[in-house]
């Protein structure tokens, strides 16, 4: 019997976990450890700070539903792992003190590293948990006139919220017709280009951005935060009367000084999704040291790998699945025809798929509900 632990209640951990139940047997035991018994569908968050959706809508009871698939479920702060002594340690929960395993896959997420803002914490809204984007809900409510300003801080690397938000907030600001009093920006640390990694959807992404009257501010380096601006590594001020932003990413803190991890505190991994050169250890999600954005789609294909892998090896069989690093993703926009979907091989030189039209947004909502639907 092999004892598999795996780390992380978002897409990469719950995927890895109902994969390696459905293809290891009874006698082999798998467990998930994570802070909140609640699984958040992050990408529908943009919908809650609107309104749109409701949080109920977008949660659900892990323990509940891994019990179903024949998974322990553990509410539990993981501090740190020991890939030596094939241990976990929980800082508390349900239970406290060292975990041990004979295989574990790390899937804690990236860190939110606000601290690197100075300011942030007092004066920007954000949207990675349920709790900020409601809070970020009202203070759109009460906004009436001024500048609303949204963007990435520097090793941020989620802009579809950004956008979605400055096309969602135009949208409102013309249903309570209002869309002439407020000043609509988008700030990034690159450039459009850089942020969808091709030319074409860059070009049809500043179309509709032009055509809803965002402005787009490249190579804004935001570095400390005042009550009503945004100050930059140049020296300059951008003043604001709303903003979002998503705060620079790292790796997780229970991975580090294990040196397993890049200066960022990724995880280094190979197309297997194993561990560079440690034994019984996978890492998936957006905790790994892949380049270009962190998504939700990402996380689940390489679980998908890494259980295909962890199964065939605890079978005593090599690697049988490789990830290959593809972006695929889409931005919901004002209304109208103007949503936009993008897919790319990013270990390819190849352009991206480029689509555009009022069905992907529709396409977006369904990908919601099936993944629901899949998981009560
Ligand atoms: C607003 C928003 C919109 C997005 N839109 C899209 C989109 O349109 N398309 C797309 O593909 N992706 C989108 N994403 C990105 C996507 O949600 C992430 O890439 C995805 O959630 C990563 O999954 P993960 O399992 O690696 O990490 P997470 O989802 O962050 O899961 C990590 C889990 O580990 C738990 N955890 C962390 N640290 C500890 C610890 N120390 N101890 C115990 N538990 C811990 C967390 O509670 C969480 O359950 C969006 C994200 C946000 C925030």
């Amino acid at each position: 019997m092999a004892k598999v632990l795996v780390l992380g209640g978002g897409f990469a951990g719950v995927v890895a976990a109902e994969r390696l139940a459905e293809q290891l047997g009874d006698d082999h035991q798998i467990t998930l450890v994570s802070r909140s018994r609640q699984f958040v569908f992050y990408p529908a968050l943009v919908g809650v700070a609107f309104g749109k959706v409701q949080p109920a809508d977008v949660s659900f009871d892990l323990r509940h539903t891994m019990l179903n698939r024949r998974i322990n479920f553990i509410e539990a702060e993981v501090a740190r792992i020991d890939p030596l002594e094939r241990n976990v340690t929980i800082a508390h929960g349900e239970v406290e003190g060292k975990l041990g395993y004979d295989y574990l896959v790390f899937a804690l997420g990236r860190r939110l590293a606000t601290e690197r803002i100075k300011g942030f914490y007092e004066h920007a809204h954000h949207l990675l948990n349920i709790d900020k984007a409601l809070k970020f809900g009202k203070a759109i409510s009460k906004f009436r006139e001024g500048n609303a300003v949204f963007g990435q801080c520097p090793d941020a690397r989620l802009p579809v919220p950004v956008y979605e938000t400055a096309f969602a907030l135009a949208r409102l600001l013309e249903e309570r017709r209002t869309r002439d009093s407020v000043k609509i920006t988008i700030v990034s640390p690159g450039t459009i280009e850089a942020e969808l990694g091709d030319l074409t959807a860059a070009a049809a992404l500043r179309k509709s951005l032009a055509a809803q009257q965002i402005d787009f501010l490249p190579n804004v380096s935001i570095n400390s935060l005042t009550e009503k601006s945004a100050m930059t590594t140049a020296g300059d001020g951008i003043d604001f009367d709303l903003l979002m932003l998503v705060p620079p990413f790292r790796g997780s803190s229970a991975a580090s000084y294990v040196g397993i991890t890049d200066a960022d505190g990724y995880i280094n991994v190979d197309s297997t999704m194993r561990v560079a050169d440690q034994k019984r250890l996978y890492a998936i999600g957006d905790c790994v040291n892949l380049d270009g954005p962190k998504m939700g789609h990402m996380a689940v294909r390489q679980a998908e790998v890494a259980a295909a892998n962890l199964a065939a090896e605890i079978h005593g069989h090599g690697p049988v699945s490789h990830y290959q690093h593809e972006t695929e993703f889409v931005i919901e926009g004002a209304g109208g025809g103007d949503s936009l979907y993008v897919h790319k091989d990013l270990w390819a030189d190849q352009p991206a798929s480029v689509r555009q039209g009022r069905f992907w947004s529709w396409a977006k909502r369904v990908q919601k509900s099936c993944w629901e639907v899949s998981h009560l």
